[in-house]
């Protein structure tokens, strides 16, 4: 059972979307866990994914917050704050943790790469090989000497307990994309502990990833939260909830006049039938 601690949490969506039944689920879980602990609970959009990122969606999901009953507080969104992640990239680059990687999907795809916890493992060509300093380059974190560095290290999941951390399902993640000064990973990492988040909850599709971040957090020097994976709702085909088969989105329910409180009411009743 979850620590009586006040719990900082946070939900954190990226703005490419409308917000579906699922979110609505995880935003649930984080308020719930913070404000039954006495804690606090977070909304932070995550709108670094460039062309993708819908500036206007992020009003509308406050609305959706709102709308399902729930309170919360606005941290920095992330395109705020590209300077940290870049000043973390640099110390990581000049402790020659990253390899700058030039590789292509196709060229990583024909290199044999075998699937990982979440999507392809990369197989280490610019590991091997230098890269072109000419072609727009990522940089990849290696796991190898990562973890020589931190030694063994350990995360605690609320729901599935201790966890010993392997990088072995991710492989040498992208830490700083062609793109961008950050990727997902170093984003989230850097951004959690600058808000003081002390329960990272979200899905359990994003479990592998915590081991990636617990890496980061021992390299970064960062406080370490807890975490707080929770299982995902499939809906009657078998997917998980989310903005596939046309579900509607929570603002189109919303707009037809749903209650949104009685919504949260039934979640909360489906979740406590999973145990959590
Ligand atoms: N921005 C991520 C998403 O929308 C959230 C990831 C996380 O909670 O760490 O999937």
């Amino acid at each position: 059972m979850v620590d009586p601690a006040p719990f900082v949490t946070r939900f954190a969506p990226s703005p490419n979307g409308r917000l579906h039944l699922g979110h609505a689920l995880s935003a649930i879980i984080a308020h719930d866990l913070a404000k039954a602990s006495g804690g606090r609970f977070l909304l932070r959009i995550e709108d670094i994914d460039g062309p993708r990122s819908q500036p206007e969606l992020a009003d509308e999901f406050r609305r959706d917050l709102e709308w399902l009953g729930l309170e919360w507080e606005d941290v920095p969104a992330q395109s705020t704050r590209l300077a940290s992640y870049a000043a973390a990239a640099e110390a990581l680059k000049a402790r020659v943790l990253l390899y700058p990687c030039t590789c292509t999907r196709k060229q990583i795809e024909e290199a044999g790469a075998i699937d990982g916890s979440d999507g392809l493992i990369y197989p280490g060509t610019c590991k091997r090989i230098a890269s072109d300093p000419a072609l727009p380059a990522a940089w990849r974190l290696d796991a190898e000497k990562a973890l020589a560095e931190t030694g063994p290290l350990v995360w605690e999941d609320e729901l599935a307990g201790s966890q010993a951390v392997d990088l072995s399902g991710l492989g040498d993640v992208v830490l700083v994309r062609k793109d961008l000064p950050a990727s997902y990973h170093l984003a989230v990492t850097l951004d959690d502990a600058a808000d003081g988040v002390t329960l990272v909850t979200r899905g359990a599709d994003l479990f592998a990833a915590s081991h990636v971040h617990r890496t980061l957090q021992a390299l970064l020097g960062l406080p370490v939260p807890r975490w707080y994976h929770h299982p995902l709702i499939m809906d009657e085909s078998g997917e998980k909830l989310a903005k596939r088969r046309g579900s509607p989105a929570l603002a189109e329910r919303r707009e037809a006049g749903e209650d949104g409180r009685m919504l949260a009411e039934q979640l909360r009743v489906q979740l406590l039938s999973l145990g959590t």
